[in-house]
């Protein structure tokens, strides 16, 4: 496509492929990368992978993990075996692919095919993997976890000495052993050091085993919690992991919207479902053709807004499925159009923004990203 919208520019004709798209995301692949870059140098000597599950947090696996890999990055985490399967389509052989979730009854000879590694979770996945790699004389890398507080997945304290004996019969040990923390987007839990410490002393039972505890936000922990491999996902994708301001790491995504009908209304002007809003003045409204169905969460309803750079436009009344309606009384100008776009998120009104008049978080806007809009890949 010729000439994308710049933030700020409203855009009159988005030429070619885009024309019939109510929204249009863009993905800065170069930020991504910048992204990983930072992290990796800020946690070195530890080394950081990344965390792609959920088709990299909706913005496209097949394009993200290419380019963390260009980057430099060597480990990738996704949740499924299926989605392993996919991501080593397009990963070389010396990406190792780490499955959260482990290896499923009867996945194990995917796992084997497609040089998949899985994490045990429990005694049944190890059991499984030790009767499946013995029985067919592999000797495969394998991830163990540990549940040092958050009740979710790992073995349980009490089963370590059990887990380290069972891998020793099988002539096996971990590559890596993990756990993940509970509350690392609050440096005050006390959690979070008694997690850690946790770990640690399984270092006892597996001795020169690299270990691995934080996600993004245990990252801005600080260096205690980077041990030997660091697990970020959101914050490559721009998602605030330290909660200050400024953000410490670079947006990603933008989205446009595309204005499809104006009317100018007088005051008191009820709007939408409910009839929900109200206009305070005489303006005008353009009604823009994305919803709740592209991932515009129906909860910012009355509290989020659309942008022109750095122009704030308020949403008037509900969001719908399919569109929403914002007050262009901020603009001065030439009237807006239908064609133009309207800034969803951007530089003025980020992921974190959308979230928080969502009542969610980041990482949930990210995973809601709709696959009906139109998408571009920058570098
Ligand atoms: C999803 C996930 C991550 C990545 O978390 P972010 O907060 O997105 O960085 C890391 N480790 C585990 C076990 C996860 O489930």
């Amino acid at each position: 496509m010729g000439g994308l919208p710049r933030a700020g520019a409203a855009y009159r004709r988005a030429s070619g492929d885009a024309d019939g798209y109510g929204g249009l995301l863009t993905i800065d692949l170069g930020a991504i990368a910048r992204n990983w870059r930072r992290l990796s140098a800020r946690v070195a000597p530890a080394r950081a992978s990344a965390v792609v599950k959920a088709d990299a947090y909706g913005l496209g696996a097949h394009e993200v993990a290419p380019t963390l890999y260009r980057a430099g990055c060597r480990a990738f985490f996704v949740a499924h075996v299926e989605e392993g399967i996919k991501l080593r389509a397009v990963l070389p052989r010396d990406a190792e692919i780490i499955i959260l979730h482990g290896a499923p009854a009867r996945s194990e000879p995917d796992c084997d095919a497609y040089q998949l590694t899985p994490v045990l979770n429990c005694m049944e996945q190890l059991t499984a993997w030790i009767r499946f790699t013995s029985a067919n004389g592999l000797k495969r890398r394998c991830v163990v976890q540990f549940d040092t507080g958050m009740t979710r997945f790992g073995f349980d304290l009490s089963e370590a000495s059990s887990v380290a004996a069972a891998l020793g019969m099988a002539g096996s040990r971990p590559s890596l052993v993990m756990s993940h923390l509970a509350c690392a987007d609050d440096p005050s839990a006390a959690s979070n050091a008694v997690q850690r410490e946790r770990l640690l002393d399984l270092r006892k039972l597996f001795p020169d085993t690299e270990l691995s505890l934080a996600a993004s936000s245990g990252i801005f922990l600080g260096p205690d919690y980077h041990l030997d491999l660091v697990r970020p996902g959101a914050a490559l994708y721009g998602v605030n992991p330290a909660g200050t301001d400024p953000n410490p790491m670079e947006s990603t995504i933008r989205l446009w919207g595309r204005i499809m009908q104006v009317r100018e209304v007088p005051a008191g002007t009820e709007v939408g479902y409910g009839l929900a809003g109200r206009t305070k003045a005489a303006t005008r409204l353009a009604t823009v053709a994305v919803g709740y169905a592209d991932g515009f969460f129906r909860s910012a309803s009355g509290r989020a807004s659309a942008w022109l750079g750095s122009k704030r436009l308020p949403l008037v009344g509900r969001v719908s499925m399919d569109s929403i309606v914002v007050d262009l009384a901020a603009l001065p100008g030439p009237p807006l159009v239908p064609g133009d776009l309207l800034d969803l998120l951007g530089d003025a009104y980020g992921v974190d923004d959308l979230a928080a008049d969502a009542g969610t978080i980041g990482y949930e806007i990210l995973t809601g990203l709709s696959s009906r809009y139109w998408r571009e890949y920058v570098e």
